[in-house]
This record gives structure tokens, sequence and C-alpha cells, in this order.
């Protein structure tokens, strides 16, 4: 048989996959090639190209899901073919995705969790764009029926993830973002005062602050609203982005107000990617009740069959991530989430400490409180000997990444440095990182454990 020809038909199956003539040469990069090859050997090389990214699990930069139960790549197989637009032919995916919906408005307090509206999203970005639509679209309406101007909208927000800068220029809103105040993880309610006007559609309070990954105090911004209402009349909603703390506060902090429970917050966005633990490709937005989402947004369509209604930015979209959605919310549930979640909140709090303790670095939130995460700055740039992109650079020589990056632009002399824990971050791995740390801090510093790093050395 044939042995060198790029023709996979006429390539002798018992071949090597790594004797094959595709694998005699580099992959095409810039060309489809003329012929087919083999599956098992495309396959093989694409695996061994992928080899070369990062490994998810020291992904420590990332809140996005990298590790679930076999029963979902189970269920993802099967999902394959679904999309989840079609919901004519796939009624029970459809299904499934509003009992996600209301099962979310409901974790969320909302009063109407049973009736409201809600949609899937590919992620936390569409889920803003959907609820900032939403916003600019019921201020619009308000100012036409009161007769005045409509044509500059704004929306006051504080370091908010970068999808609310592409929604503010996509759509043509202005952002007016306030700046985070020394020694703050987040927006502080009294800043609000000077950023909200007549045309503000609204205040995004974010439930786990990407650069921090605290909370804001969205019950205290909802009250500081109410006193703004109370002086001036504007009554501004709140859109909640909960594209992490969503999943993360109801579990851990029950009894933290941040939700529907407030009357103020009218839509909440969170990523079922992240700590949902769906694997990547869904996010949710809920609005409090259903009469919050204008129907100009909502379109009719037909030509899948049937009359189905539809909100989102894209069309066909996978059906298998919502599926593994609500796999998991029946799989955890209630009880399942607290269990993973505290132990997160466990990891991360120990990492905190032994960053604490290791000397040149002040914690800025030590993983009590807020999302399982930790994030720590210089106490003394000038004077520590190395910077925190340095010792980015070293852990990522162990694999690990851990993030270095500046605050906010306002705030952007201070660079900070943030782990996440998420399902399938163990306690030891964090020990073995908190090891690395040290080890990577007396390498850059000259300190004592590079001296005595020997090789067969044991104390
Ligand atoms: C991750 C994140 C987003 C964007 O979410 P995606 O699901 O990645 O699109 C928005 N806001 C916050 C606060 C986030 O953490």
């Amino acid at each position: 048989m044939a042995l060198h020809t790029t023709d996979g038909e006429s390539v002798d199956p018992f071949t090597d996959i790594f004797a094959l003539p595709v694998s005699d040469e580099a992959l095409p990069k810039y060309q489809m090639p003329e012929h087919r090859t083999s599956p098992h050997a495309v396959r093989a090389l694409i695996r061994n190209e992928l080899a070369l990214d990062g490994n998810a699990s020291q992904n420590l930069a990332t809140f996005c899901t990298t590790w679930a139960e076999p029963e979902v790549h189970d269920l993802m197989d099967e999902c394959l073919g679904k999309n989840m637009i079609d919901k004519d032919e796939y009624p029970q995916t459809a299904q499934i995705e509003s009992r996600c919906v209301h099962i979310l408005a409901d974790l969320w307090n909302s009063p109407q969790g049973e009736t409201t509206m809600g949609c899937s999203t590919t992620g936390s970005s569409e889920a803003a764009m959907l609820g900032g639509l939403a916003l600019k679209w019921r201020w619009r309406q308000r100012r036409q029926a009161e007769g005045k101007p409509a044509d500059k909208p704004n929306l006051v927000c504080g370091p908010v993830q970068v999808c609310w800068e592409k929604f503010a220029r996509y759509f043509d809103v202005e952002l007016r973002q306030v700046p985070l105040e020394k020694g703050a993880t987040g927006l502080r309610p009294h800043q609000l005062r000077e950023y909200v006007d007549e045309n503000t559609i609204g205040v995004v309070a974010i439930l786990g602050v990407t650069f921090t990954c605290d909370y804001e105090p969205v019950r205290e911004i909802t009250a500081e609203l109410d006193l703004i209402q109370a002086d001036t009349g504007l009554d501004i909603p709140v859109h909640v982005d909960a594209a992490s703390g969503g999943f993360i506060a109801p579990f851990l902090d029950p009894g933290l107000v941040w939700d529907f429970r407030l009357p103020r917050v009218a839509s909440i966005n969170a990523s079922g990617h992240k700590y949902g633990m769906a694997p990547l490709g869904v996010g949710w937005v809920i609005w409090r009740s259903a009469e919050l989402l204008p129907q100009e947004l909502i379109f009719k369509v037909n030509y899948l069959g049937g009359d189905m209604p539809t909100f989102a930015l894209n069309f066909s979209r996978p059906g298998g991530e919502i599926v593994a959605q609500y796999y998991n919310l029946l799989r955890y549930g209630k009880q399942g989430y607290r269990a993973i979640y505290e132990t997160a909140a466990r990891t991360a709090q120990s990492l905190g400490q032994e960053v604490a303790a290791m000397g040149p670095f002040t914690l800025l939130y030590d993983g009590h409180g807020a999302l399982p995460a930790v994030s720590w700055t210089l106490t003394d740039p000038a004077a520590a000997g190395f910077t925190l992109y340095d010792l980015t650079e070293r852990l990522r020589m162990r694999g690990w990444q851990v993030p270095a990056y500046p605050l906010p632009p306002e705030r952007q002399e201070t660079v900070i440095q943030r782990v996440l824990i998420r399902h399938g971050i163990s306690r030891d791995a964090i020990a073995l990182l908190a090891k690395d740390i040290r080890t990577a801090v007396d390498h850059l510093t000259g300190g004592p454990t590079h001296a005595a790093a020997q090789p067969g050395f044991h104390h």
C-alpha cells in the first residue's frame, strides 16, 4: 500500500501516526489542505499543539469553569447538535432554559420568580448588553412620556469589567465611571450623587469586582439612590453585575441583601460558566419582574416553526451549556454549592494568611466575605527589590498563572496580584503554590530558601 501520499484514503492503516506524511511537515497555517487526512492523526497533532497552552488547573487568573464531572462531559456530547434558539425542534432544551431562569430568579429573591423574564446568554458580557439595553429603553420611554429629550443617556458605575465599556460604546451611552477612592475595593455610595442626573439610565453595582474580588455594597448603593430620589425626584434603577458573586453570595452569605430583595434592583446578570460551574459559553440575565423588560426588545421568530419570542444578541447557540447548568443546579443543590464554595473560601483564606505572613505583601482582599479569592499588593514597592510582574514571571516557570496588573487608571500606580479559587482547585495545590511563592520571593530577593535549596537538602 502507498505510504507516502497526502491522500488519506490510500495510506496504510497500520502506519504510525507520527510516520504519516502529515506528521512529516508543519501543519497548514494559511491554506486549506487539498486532501483528507486520518482523523486519528489530525487529532493527535492538534492535541500536541494544544499541550503548549497553559494548564487550566494551574490558571488562577480565570473565574471560568475548568473542571466538570464526567456526567457533564456526557451531556455536552449528547447535546452537540442542539441549537437552543430552535425552541420548536428542541422544546425540552427550551424548557430547561426556562427552568434555570426561574430557579435563578428565585435564588436571587425575585418577588415573581415563577413568572418573571430572563434568558440565557453566551456569558455575562451578552447579559450585560441585554440588561443595559433594557435600562436604556425604559429610560427613553420615561423621557418621551414626559416630553423631554432622550438623546444623552449615561450609565454610572465604579471599576467595571470591560463588558460595560463595550455596552456604552456599542450602544451609544456615556459611561460615567466613578474613580476608585484610595483604599476602596469598589464604588462607594457617597460618590454617586455627583455622577447621576436625569439622563442616568441606571447604576451598575458589582458583586465581585474584577480587580479586587470584593463585593460593592449593593444595599447601601440603593439606599443612597433612595436618598437621592427623595431629594431630587430622580428614580434610578440598579443593575447588579453578579457575574461571579451571583453564584457565591446566595450560598456563602445568604444574609447579604444585594438582590431582588432590594426593590431598586431591576436586573441581575451572572456567568453560568464561572461559579455557576457550567462549561464555557453560558450566562444569565434576569429581570425582577416581567414588566421591567420592554416588549420592543423582544422579537418574534416563526421560521423555525412555532412563534418564538427571542431577546438575545446571538441567534444560534449551543444548548449543551444550558443543559449542563441545569444538571449542576439539580446535582449539587444549595447544599452542594455551599459545600464546594465553603471549601474554596477556606482554601483562599489559607492562601491569604500565607501571603500575609511572607513579609513583603499587604492583602487587599483576604478571602473573607466575598469571592473565594485573594488579592494583594506590595507593601513598599520601592523597597521590595522586585515587582509583582517579576513574581508573576517566576511563578509562570512552575506553570502557575497568577496575574499582576494595575488598578483602574486613577489608581494605576498600585499594582496588584490576584488568585481565584474555583471548583477543582484543591487546598493541596494552593499549599504548593504558596511554597512556590516563597521560593520565588527568596529567589528574587536573594533570601534564605534560595541559599538552602541544594539538591537533596532536607531538614
Ligand atoms: C467575567 C465578568 C464579566 C464578563 O463575563 P463573561 O461571562 O466572561 O462574558 C462581566 N462582569 C464581571 C464583574 C465579570 O467578572
